[in-house]
Order: structure tokens, then C-alpha cells, then sequence
């Protein structure tokens, strides 16, 4: 039969998933000897049960429970609801995953009006009983009754306010009782019934509300957040009572081995003399440093390091504790591994590793990828933000901190920040005319587009903070105002972003430079040994390769030849070679950009130095590339001299009602083997030229998009090859090079095997896949994603965290199939979703050769790589 309840004696720190951290580290602590109030754990497997059983808990598991109860009275030799000797327990949540403050902790569970006395007379201290009873009216009603805290704390403050007292321990008992009096009324008149008497009742009612917690929004937020699954429920923890407001000679507190802000080698955290757990939390008073415990109470403080030191060598890692001294006496109430900064991160592992306590591969674990952003990009004055006006929330589409006034349009942005501001780009959406403003802004502010979207993707790519699809606010640039609810902002009015948290601020908050520091790059240089997989970099410009590299990228695994064509000399002549009717037209205009693409690639390559580089021929709807407005429309009409109607009707002609599903990708090529021509020739000749004037040996690797057919792929693979063979003999020289495809169709997947005939390389456009695999609009379902988490739909954003279950699948039905054709194929994921940590760790089980990520999420994929290897190695 299945075992839904255990005594702390049954458990071990191995099993966390059965009763979760708080519970299996209880568990673990009693193993070892260490002073741990008895209790038991009521598992995650029961919540789960409570879940499917329509919140009821099962008769079989409360059976368990009043098995274990009894254990508990007779271990302790207290009995529960006796008023001459009472069982008091604490009854709080634990998940398998910490969600500090997340959940609810009930205290001094078992008093009513009777044991009540028998505790104040069994303890001579009626003081202390009474505020005990009192302190679990308060929680009970709060978290079990759902009676609003603030009528409760209404209720203390009038007392003290009433009796003249600043704090709560100068309540007297008179006092305490006569707020049981008025606390025990307000739940009469909020509930319609009496507060519960009965002990049992109250376990129970308890127990079903830390399940209900693992529910509430707070819960959900944190999981959705920190990508923990909903699924795993909270396990309970009963556990009998020591009391921190016994006095002067008790106390509770709360340290970490060392300091979860720095990582410094020292204890760290604060304690209470004469109170409960919750007032450390609470801030009710302001707690001692816990030094200051060394006097308060000499010989438990040399007890209290000693424990903290064993439970650092014993866990193998810094250590979040919570402790009550009662008379005297120390218990340890809690340990788990801290919360730390990423700063403190990096310092704690390297440390420990110096200590012999952990070797390389597990330091390389000990720092949350996600993290590593905070080391990266500027960030806010912790102390500015604390005072800061949330204006609105949106997606945390890049991270990093910005501050600056706001602008409408890229021009207006450009010439501001040419005056020495600092721009805010606020835009409904972004789309490629707007990368001059991005490019200046601190950062990006839109009120649409998802984690994909243009101005996502782009910012994430420039290392810039971007809150994208802030749909609270209306953007309307024509007038240049935005707002939020009724508050209005105008150009030049101050606003601040938090990229990492998606949250939109009022007005200006300072930011700091991030710190970096030597035991960051040690870690980095260990996950560098570590890890098999390759990181390549998404850049479209010399500038972004040469930080990649900095962040020791190891070549450039997708170059958007697409971002080129937009710079102000090019775009005329692109949009000439679009609206051309003939084949000759579009030649004559591709042949004045072919010089500025061989220019671009040469930087690319040289940024690289021979570091291998994949370049993809044009892949976006031409019609991206139009103007749509008749004023536009009439302005290129007269650069490019053609008349007005003849290009007023080549723009309705290229109009697409799908253009992610239209003339793009390799179907351009197809059409117009003219334009793949031009970017050969341009990759070639960059590669030739670099040859004779600097010696150096590129190996381009030229990528065909959206293939979903072997013969598109040998189609346009033969165009390309026809020119470059031209070439060679033209220049009477020649240069290695590889021909690959990206697979971002379905049917390209499926059909792997064909399409490898053809290809030397695969590079999954996981962008496009999980697009077209959900048969999701990556631009338009922002709002849809955001629904579908809240409501459980999704755990995950399928264009941040890959799909492992559908669009994971694809990836290694094409990996196998393409392998079964070609052995050595080369094999890399270059979608946004390169640098998440799950996927690199899903890319480094498929069998892939590297995951290629904007330059900013490179150091993030390093070590992610290297996890993937040293969790692998633990299984
Ligand atoms: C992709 O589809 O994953 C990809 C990398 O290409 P793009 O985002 O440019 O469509
Ligand atoms: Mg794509």
C-alpha cells in the first residue's frame, strides 16, 4: 500500500520529491543526530491526491495522519487537545523546489480556550501561553479561515496603540487575552461560526490550506517564473513546537553559512530574542545581526556554528537556516541550500571548490544559468528601486536595466542621443526600420510581440533591455503619447526599464555597473572543460561577432543576411531589385548591393578570425521589405524613378495575407535564383579577397532557409554551386566551403534522410519549427501564450523553452534520419531557443554538434553545456 505519511525518522535528503525540501532535509537533520523537534511529513503525492479527489483529503491518508499523531504524543509525551499537558505542533508547506514565502506556515497548532490554561500553568507563563494562542488565531484565521490579515493586525495595533506600548513583547497577559477576546469575535463575524476548538479539526483544516496554498497566485507566478512544474504539489509538514517567546532566555533566527548577497566566508543573518519564526520575516521588530547572539546567548551560539559548519560539509553547499532557542536550548527548524546573487553564486562555488569541498563539476552547477545575466548588464541601485512606481508589467523580453526619456520613432531617438540624452525607444511593435533607434536606445519599450518578436529578438541580440508586449500601456506615435490606465507620458518624460523582470517604472531609477570578477571567469573557464557541445553565436554584424567572442563564442552559427539590407545606402536598391519586373532590372540592382554584402562578410569573417561561420541567404517576406504608406510609397517611387502607379501596384501585387508562410525562405531563390547568386558570390569573393590580402583560411558554410523538400534544397544548392564554380575559374583561385540547409519545417524533419543527400550540415530554425508545429503565429500570439500559462495550458513559452515533447521529438526523428545518410553530418539549433539552459541540455542529449545564441546568452549557453554534462554524469 501506498505510504502517504512519514516521521521524520523515515526520511533521508534523497527524498525530495516524496516530501519535498523542507521535509526530506528535517528528515535528513534528525538522521544525523542533530536537535530537530519531532513530526512527521504528509507527502507531495497526498496533495496531489487532495488535487484529483476534488480537495478532499482521502480517509486512508487521514487514517496515516492520526497514526503518526499518536506516534508524535508518545515520542514527546504530550497529548494533543489535553489542556494538562498539550501537543502543540507547527504545521508548514514544503515543495520539492524552495518557493520562500511562497506558501503558508501555520504555528502553535492544538490551543484553545482550555489548553491555553493547561500551557500557561504547565510553562508558569501565562504571558507566554496567551501569545501564543493569540499569535495562532491571527495565522489560522488568516491562512486556514481566509479572514483578512490587516482586521486581525487592526485589531493588535488599537491594543497597543490603547495601552500605550511600542511593541509587541510589552503587551501584558491581561492585554494578550482581552485581543483573543476581539480576535475570536472577528471570526465569529467574518465565518458564522466559532473559532474551532477542536485540535484534530484544526490539523486537518490546516493541512487542507497548505495544499490550497500550493494554489494561490503567489504560487503560480513564482513557478511560472522560475519555470518550477505545477504538477508537483507541496508536501506538510507537522511538527511538535519549541517556543522562541519563552522569554529572555529564548529566541528565534534565521542564517546562512555564508552571506547570500557577496558569498563571503562568514555566517550571516539575524535573531529575535522572546519571539516567534515569523517576526524575523515579518520585520515586526528589527533583528539583532546575528554576531550579537554570541552575547545574547554565549554557549548556544558556539553550539549553533558548530551545526552550521557540519550542515555545510554535510550538504556540500552554502546553507539557508532557521533555528528557535528555547530556555536555552537550540533547535534547528529548517536547512536548505540559499537563495544566493549570482555574485555570491560565483564566489560560494569557486570557494568551495578551493575548500575540497565540491570538484569542478559540481561548481559548474552551482550557478543558475539564468543568473549569469545579472553579471552581464547594467543593473538597478537595489536601493532606488525599492522607492520606485511600478507604471506596468510586460514580457521580460531582454534583460538588464535602462533609464531615460522617452521617444516615439528611431529618428527621434537617433538625433536625441547625437544631443547627448538617453532614449527610451517606446514603440507598439518594432520592425527593422527601427534598429538605428534600438541601436541608441538604453532600451526598448513595446506594447506588443511576444518573446520571438522583432524587438525581442533584436535586443536580446544587442545585449540591450527590452520589456516587450506591455499590453497595460497604448502607444500612439503619431501624437507621441503613451498611456497607462488614466496617466499620460510625452516624449522626453522618464521611464525605466527592468528587462530581467519585465516591469515598466515611472520617472528615472540609477543604475550600477555590474562587477565582474576573476572567479567568474574560472567558473567559465571549468564549464569550458567540461562541456562536449559547441557555442556558436547569432550575429548579422562585425560588431556583435567580436563581443560574442569576447563572451568566448566558438564562430557564428546563424548570420541573418537580411539585417544588412536595411541600412540607409541599401535599402533604395533593394527595394528597386523587389518592385523590378524583369529578371535584368533586378540584376542591375543586386549588382550595386553585391560590394556592400562582400564588405559586410569580410568583416564577419575577420571579427571571427577563421572561427567558422554560417551565412544564410535571404529568408524574410520580400514584402517586409516595402514601403506601405502612399507617402512612402510616392517617395521611393521618385528616388528609385520609377512612376508612382507602376510601384503603387507592385506593392498591392507583393501584398501576402501569410507572408510567414509566403515568398520567403529558399522559395525566394527559387524564384529569383538572381538574388542567391549575388549573396554566393558576395560570401565567396569575401573569402577569396581575405585569402590573398591577410592569408587567413575561411571556410564559409552557406545556409539555405526554409527547406521543407530535397529538390528546393537541390534547386537552389545548384545555383549556388554553378556561381561559385564560376567564380574559381574567373578568379583562377579557390576556397573550401559547405552548403547546408536550416530545417524549420515540419516536413523537412520528417523527410531528413532526402534533404541530407543534399546537405553538409542541418542548423535547426527552432523559431520556425515550434511556429510551425503549433501552427502559432511567432509574432501575434503574445496574449495567447500569456492565457495558456495562466491557465496550465502551458507550462512553458514554446518559443523561449523548446517543445521537447512535440517539436523535440521532429528534432530527433531529423537528427537520426540525417545521420543515417551522413555519419558526420554537422548538426546545430540556431533559434532563439540556443540559449535556453533546458533546451541546450535537450540539444546536448539529441546528439547535436552546437547551439548558436545572441551574444549576451553566450557565457549562459557555456555553462549550461557544461550542466548538461555533469548532470548527465550524476544520473
Ligand atoms: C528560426 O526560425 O529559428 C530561425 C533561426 O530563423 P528566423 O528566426 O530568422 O526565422
Ligand atoms: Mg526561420
Amino acid at each position: 500500500m501506498e505510504k502517504f505519511v512519514y516521521s521524520f525518522d523515515e526520511g533521508s535528503k534523497e527524498m525530495k520529491n516524496l516530501l519535498g525540501g523542507k521535509g526530506a532535509n528535517l528528515a535528513e537533520m534528525t538522521k544525523i543526530g542533530l536537535p530537530v523537534p519531532f513530526g512527521f511529513t504528509v507527502t507531495t503525492e497526498a496533495c496531489n491526491r487532495y488535487y484529483e479527489e476534488g480537495k478532499q483529503i482521502g480517509a486512508d491518508i487521514i487514517e496515516d495522519i492520526y497514526i503518526k499523531l499518536a506516534d508524535l504524543e508518545k515520542r514527546t509525551g504530550k497529548t494533543f487537545g489535553s489542556a494538562a499537558n498539550p501537543l502543540l505542533v507547527s504545521v508548514r508547506s514544503g515543495a520539492v523546489f524552495s518557493m520562500p514565502g511562497m506558501m503558508d506556515t501555520i504555528l502553535n497548532l492544538g490551543l484553545n480556550d482550555e489548553t491555553v490554561i493547561g500551557l500557561a500553568e504547565l510553562t508558569q507563563n501565562p504571558r507566554f501561553a496567551y501569545d501564543s494562542y493569540r499569535r495562532f488565531i491571527q495565522m489560522f484565521g488568516d491562512v486556514v479561515l481566509e479572514v483578512h490579515k490587516a482586521k486581525f493586525d487592526a485589531i493588535f495595533e488599537a491594543k497597543k496603540h490603547e495601552k500605550g506600548v511600542h511593541f509587541d513583547v510589552e503587551l501584558k497577559t491581561e492585554d494578550l487575552q482581552e485581543i483573543i477576546v476581539e480576535y475570536k469575535k472577528l471570526v465569529l463575524q467574518e465565518m458564522g461560526h466559532e473559532f474551532p476548538q477542536e485540535p484534530k479539526d484544526q490539523l486537518m483544516e490546516a493541512i487542507k490550506a497548505v495544499f490550497r496554498s500550493w494554489n494561490n497566485d503567489r504560487a503560480i507566478l513564482y513557478r511560472q517564473l522560475n519555470g518550477i512544474p505545477s504538477n508537483l504539489g507541496t508536501a506538510v509538514n507537522v511538527q511538535s513546537m519549541v517556543f522562541g517567546n519563552m522569554g529572555d532566555t529564548s529566541g528565534t533566527g534565521v542564517a546562512f553559512t555564508r552571506s547570500p548577497v557577496n558569498g563571503e566566508k562568514k555566517i550571516f543573518g539575524e535573531f529575535l530574542v522572546n519571539a516567534q519564526g515569523e517576526d524575523v520575516v515579518a520585520g515586526i521588530r528589527t533583528p539583532q545581526p546575528i554576531d550579537e547572539m554570541a552575547v545574547a546567548f554565549p554557549e548556544v551560539y558556539v553550539e549553533f556554528k558548530r551545526i552550521s559548519e557540519l550542515l555545510e560539509k554535510h550538504y556540500t553547499d552554502m546553507q539557508d537556516m532557521e533555528f528557535t532557542v528555547e530556555r536555552n536550548q537550540l533547535f534547528m527548524l529548517q536547512t536548505r541550500n540559499g537563495k544566493r546573487t549570482a555574485a555570491a553564486a560565483v564566489k560560494v562555488a569557486v570557494d568551495m571548490e578551493k575548500e575540497g569541498l565540491i570538484d569542478k563539476m559540481t561548481a559548474v552547477t552551482r550557478l543558475e544559468p539564468a543568473q549569469i545575466d545579472q553579471l552581464l548588464h547594467p543593473k538597478f541601485d537595489e536601493n532606488e528601486l525599492a522607492k520606485a512606481v511600478v507604471l506596468a508589467k510586460g514580457l521580460p523580453a531582454s534583460p538588464g536595466a535602462a533609464s531615460g526619456k522617452i521617444f516615439f520613432t528611431a529618428a527621434d531617438a537617433v538625433s536625441a542621443v547625437a544631443n547627448g540624452e538617453k532614449a527610451i525607444l517606446v514603440r507598439k511593435e518594432t520592425s527593422p526600420e527601427d534598429l538605428a533607434g534600438m541601436v541608441v536606445a538604453e532600451g526598448i519599450l513595446t506594447a506588443r510581440g511576444g518573446m520571438t518578436s522583432h524587438a525581442a529578438v533584436v535586443a536580446r541580440g544587442m545585449g540591450k533591455c527590452c520589456v516587450s508586449g506591455c499590453s497595460e500601456i497604448s502607444v500612439d506615435e503619431d501624437t507621441k503619447i503613451m498611456a497607462v490606465g488614466d496617466k499620460t507620458f510625452t516624449e522626453g518624460d522618464f521611464l525605466s526599464l527592468h528587462g530581467t523582470m519585465g516591469v515598466v517604472y515611472q520617472g528615472l531609477v540609477n543604475t550600477v555597473a555590474p562587477a565582474l570578477s576573476g572567479d567568474f571567469e574560472t567558473i567559465m573557464e571549468w564549464a569550458d572543460e567540461i562541456r562536449t557541445l559547441k557555442i556558436r553565436t547569432n550575429a548579422d554584424n562585425p560588431r556583435d561577432a567580436q563581443q560574442a567572442v569576447e563572451f568566448g563564442a566558438e564562430g557564428i552559427g546563424l548570420c541573418r543576411t537580411e539585417h544588412m539590407f536595411f541600412e540607409d545606402e541599401r535599402i533604395p536598391n533593394v527595394r528597386r531589385m523587389i518592385v523590378a519586373d524583369t529578371e535584368e532590372e533586378r540584376r542591375e540592382a543586386l549588382a550595386v548591393l553585391l560590394p556592400y554584402q562582400k564588405e559586410d562578410f569580410k568583416g564577419i569573417f575577420e571579427a571571427m578570425g577563421q572561427r567558422p561561420v554560417t551565412i544564410r541567404l535571404l529568408d524574410p517576406p520580400l514584402h517586409e521589405f516595402l514601403p506601405h504608406t502612399e507617402e512612402e510609397i510616392k517617395e521611393l517611387a521618385e528616388t528609385i524613378n520609377v512612376p508612382y502607379e507602376k510601384l503603387s501596384r507592385r506593392v498591392s501585387e507583393l501584398h501576402e495575407f501569410n507572408p510567414m508562410l509566403g515568398h520567403r525562405g529558399c522559395r525566394l531563390a527559387i524564384t529569383y535564383p538572381e538574388i542567391a547568386e549575388m549573396q554566393a558570390e558576395a560570401i565567396i569573393m569575401a573569402a577569396i579577397e581575405l585569402k590573398k590580402e591577410k592569408n587567413m583560411d575561411v571556410v564559409p558554410e552557406i545556409m539555405i532557409p526554409l527547406v521543407g523538400l530535397a529538390n528546393e534544397l537541390s534547386y537552389v544548392k545548384k545555383v549556388v554551386i554553378q556561381t561559385i564554380e564560376k567564380i574559381f575559374k574567373r578568379e583562377d583561385t579557390t576556397v573550401k566551403y559547405m552548403v547546408g540547409t536550416m530545417i524549420e519545417i515540419p516536413r523537412a524533419c520528417v523527410t531528413a534522410d532526402a534533404i541530407a543527400k543534399e546537405a553538409e550540415f542541418f542548423s535547426f530554425g527552432t523559431n520556425d519549427l515550434t511556429q510551425m508545429t503549433f501552427g502559432f503565429s511567432r509574432d501575434d500570439t503574445g496574449n495567447i501564450i500569456k492565457e495558456y500559462r495562466d491557465k496550465l495550458i502551458f507550462e512553458e513559452d514554446p518559443f523561449q523553452t523548446l517543445d521537447q515533447v512535440g517539436v523535440g521529438q521532429l528534432i530527433k526523428m531529423a537528427v537520426e534520419k540525417g545521420k543515417s545518410v551522413r555519419p558526420n553530418i554537422k548538426l546545430g539549433i540556431c533559434g532563439e531557443h540556443g540559449g535556453d539552459p533546458k533546451t541546450i541540455e535537450f540539444c546536448h542529449h539529441a546528439g547535436l554538434n552546437y547551439v548558436s545564441c545572441s551574444p549576451f546568452r553566450v557565457p549562459i549557453a557555456r555553462l549550461a553545456a557544461a550542466q548538461a554534462v555533469a548532470k548527465a554524469s550524476k544520473k
